[in-house]
């Protein structure tokens, strides 16, 4: 798994077409975890979230195994609209 920190690597993993954006957020009930291709996952959000407050309240980090990630965060549940 691996964090995703800058706009570049966001867009080069979206770009593959394959594997699978995990993200994090403290102040959610639940966290997702969605197909690189998903609508919801933004550049929009990703950069308020990462760049801009710097990771503050939650982080996007990118994998091959989708059950990785959901074994390592806590209310990681798989987004139902992509899943
Ligand atoms: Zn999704």
């Amino acid at each position: 798994m691996e964090e995703l920190l800058s706009l570049e690597h966001f867009r080069e993993v979206k770009n593959k077409g394959y594997g699978y954006i995990a993200i994090t957020d403290k102040n959610l009930p639940k966290n997702c975890i969605h197909h690189t291709s998903c609508y919801e996952v933004k550049e929009m959000y990703f950069n308020q979230k990462v760049i801009i407050s710097n990771r503050k309240n939650g982080s996007y980090y990118f994998t091959e195994e989708p059950m990785l990630a959901i074994y390592t965060f806590e209310k990681m549940e798989k987004c139902k609209k992509c899943f």
